[in-house]
Order: C-alpha cells, then structure tokens, then sequence
C-alpha cells in the first residue's frame, strides 16, 4: 500500500507495500520502528524466546542519517567504547531492517545457541559473520543494491512520524483539554 502525495511528486515508493512501522514489541517498553515486514519477525522472535526462558532486550531499530553520522563519527574518533564496529552508511538500521539485542552478550552459550535457534526459525538472520552479534536483520528485497533505495523510504515515513506527531503536539497546545501530548520518540 502507498500513498500518492500531491504536495511532493518525488516521493519514494515501494510498490510491494513495505514501510516503516511504528512498533510495540513484546515485553520492551517504548515504541521501535521497523519496516513492516520485519517487525513481525522480530515479535515472532522475541515471544518464541521468551517461550524458551531467554527474555531478550531489544536494542538500536531504525537510525536516522543524523544519528548514524554520529556513530560513524563518535567510532571513528574513538569517543564511544560501547561502539564496538563502525556503522555502515548504508546500514539496514537506516532501513528499518535490523534490530539489536542489547543483552546478547551477557547471555549464557546455551541461551545464545537458543536465540540464533529462534532468530533462523523467525526468518532473521544474525550478524555474528561480521563480527556483529548483537544484530540481527533481513536483507531489502533484491538484495544489498536496493538498500538506499529502501533508506530512502523509511526517512520519508520516520520524517511523516515526526510531522504528524509535531501537529498532534501543536493541537493539543491549543487546546487545554486535551490529554493527548503524545509526541514522537526520539531515538537515542
Ligand atoms: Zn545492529
């Protein structure tokens, strides 16, 4: 499903109905952004382990441009020891295709033999054949070469997230009754 949109001909489409999505995951407090597509995985994913005895904590989603470019550039002057791999510019976090699990590292070998168990059962695969076990993903359709393209469309949605949460922001101010302040999340 897409949206034509009079005001801006050069939107980005995805003629397969993938988009980001704006998430609750089970058992993880706040909301996640992942493309559509993912995002039943990765519930999939977490309840099955869960299921398991493994409660998993899920990490770094979607990443702004701005948000990666810090990455990149806090691993490069070495002012993050927590980054323990430089980001890629064309990340599949900047498409929404990915999801980090924050407390992978800290779990046992057998609770880890589980989680890559449930993941490969979920239909995602792991980061660990680059040095990044804390990432777990699934490539665009068609392949690596078709990640800006799929960047492209999950800034367009994340940026509509954020203008409508702006004008749900601005509504409420004007109105005093209303309880709704809801805003965007801002990711970290
Ligand atoms: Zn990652």
């Amino acid at each position: 499903m897409y949206h034509y949109s009079a005001m801006n001909p050069l939107r980005y489409y995805d003629y397969d109905g993938r988009e980001l999505t704006k998430t609750k995951l089970p058992r993880q407090a706040g909301v996640f952004y992942l493309d559509d597509t993912i995002a039943h995985n990765v519930i999939s994913f977490l309840n099955n382990c869960h299921k398991r005895g493994v409660d998993l904590s899920a990490g770094e989603h979607y990443r702004t441009e701005a948000y990666n470019q810090k990455l990149i550039y806090d691993f490069d002057h070495k002012k993050n020891p927590n980054i323990i791999k430089r980001p890629a510019e064309n990340s599949l976090h900047r498409a929404g295709f990915a999801i980090d699990i924050a407390n992978f590292n800290s779990l046992s070998y057998s609770d880890k033999a589980i989680v890559v168990e449930e993941a490969n059962r979920a239909g995602l695969q792991w980061g660990n054949s680059f040095s990044d076990p804390v990432h777990f993903y699934k490539e665009v359709p068609k392949g690596q070469k078709n990640r800006m393209y799929y960047i492209k469309l999950a800034d367009e949605k994340y940026d509509k997230f954020l203008f409508e949460g702006a004008i749900k922001a601005a509504a409420s101010k004007c109105n005093p009754h209303s309880v709704n302040t809801t805003q965007p999340e801002l990711l970290p």
